[in-house]
């Protein structure tokens, strides 16, 4: 398991993390999403025991990665963005070089253990620079998994892989998942809602959400854009849509109405229905929009970015976690 209270992170004058907190589950794949900078990497390298905190507290695995830090090291097992490999290894020289490193025991059948699992027992003896990118991410992997640790962070671990290496390496990070507790940092939303039981969403060094997928989902069909058909022409629905204490914006798009609601709050589908009754029309349609992770993460993200912009604004639209 992993519990992040109030974790903050300065590299001098830049706050790379600002105060977040969230858990990570055991037997789950814990998605950490965000865009460019927006504090991923050092939370990471934070949580793996490497990177003191300036502040806050991170347990993993039951210690606290900056009073025990060994400790923590001897569980986590990590894979940074890029892994330190040694090209002129074999896969099997590399992790039994990397077993002695860490101390670990039965060198040679450990190694051989942690490279079936990623499916590459086949490619031991290979030269690890004739290895194609998404084998030596498997072999990073493997390293990571070497000394049975119970919590796996993994950063961005399929980035720069072709489309079939990506699916094998989902896979795997599914099925490690049963076993562990995975964090894994990507920016690639569908992949998070494909793999992850719970995702936590950063922006700018803060936690903008978090939660089940679905759960993510629905909170944004609550207060999300609505569809509406009517039995009138558009340009009399809409200035009275538009009018609506309930609606931020509303718009003509093919046959029917798009309404933005005024906040995330707000239902506006009981007044639209008032409304439209009101005026004697036929309300044919009135349905929320499906929205996917990727337009709950642009909504999140850039209300943090307009709240930044005006923070004399309330910030009745945020989705807190
Ligand atoms: P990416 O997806 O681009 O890797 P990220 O979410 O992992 O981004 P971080 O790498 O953690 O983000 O960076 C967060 C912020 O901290 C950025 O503004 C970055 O420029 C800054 N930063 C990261 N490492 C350092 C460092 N060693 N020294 C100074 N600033 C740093």
């Amino acid at each position: 398991m992993i519990e992040v209270h109030d974790l903050v992170k300065h590299y001098g004058s830049t706050i790379a993390v600002k105060g977040i907190s969230f858990t990570a589950q055991p037997g789950q794949v814990t998605g950490f999403l965000g865009p460019n900078g927006a504090g991923k990497t050092t939370t990471m390298r934070i949580l793996t025991g490497f990177l003191p905190p300036t502040g806050g507290q991170a347990i993993v695995a039951g210690y606290d990665v900056f009073e025990q830090s060994m400790e923590v090291r001897k569980r986590v097992g990590y894979l940074p963005e890029s892994v330190p490999l040694y090209r002129d290894m074999t896969a099997l020289g590399y992790l039994m070089y990397m077993a002695e490193i860490r101390g670990v025991a039965n060198r040679k059948q450990k190694a051989q253990e942690v490279l079936e699992r990623v499916q590459l027992g086949k490619r031991a003896h290979s030269r690890i620079r004739t290895l194609s990118k998404g084998m030596r991410q498997r072999v990073g992997l493997a390293q990571a998994l070497l000394h049975d640790p119970q919590v796996l962070i993994l950063d961005e671990p399929t980035i720069g892989l072709d489309p079939i290496q990506v699916l094998e390496l989902r896979d795997l990070i599914r099925e490690l998942g049963r076993s562990h507790t995975v964090l894994f940092s990507t920016h690639i939303l569908s992949e998070a809602e494909q793999i992850c039981n719970s995702v936590v969403i950063l922006n700018q060094g803060n936690v903008v959400a978090q939660g089940a997928p679905s759960e993510l989902r629905s909170t944004l069909e609550r207060g999300g854009r609505v569809m509406v058909r009517v039995s009138a022409p558009s340009d009399a629905v809409l200035p009275i849509i538009q009018g609506l204490p309930e609606v931020a914006r509303a718009e003509v798009s093919a046959e029917s109405i798009v309404v933005l609601p005024a906040n995330l709050e707000t239902d506006p589908r009981p007044a639209i229905a008032r409304a439209v009754i009101e005026k004697g029309w036929d309300l044919i349609e009135l349905r929320p929009l499906a929205v996917n992770l990727e337009e709950i993460f642009l909504e999140l993200t850039q209300q943090e970015s307009a709240a930044e912009e005006a923070p004399a604004q309330p910030t009745e639209n945020e989705v807190a976690s």
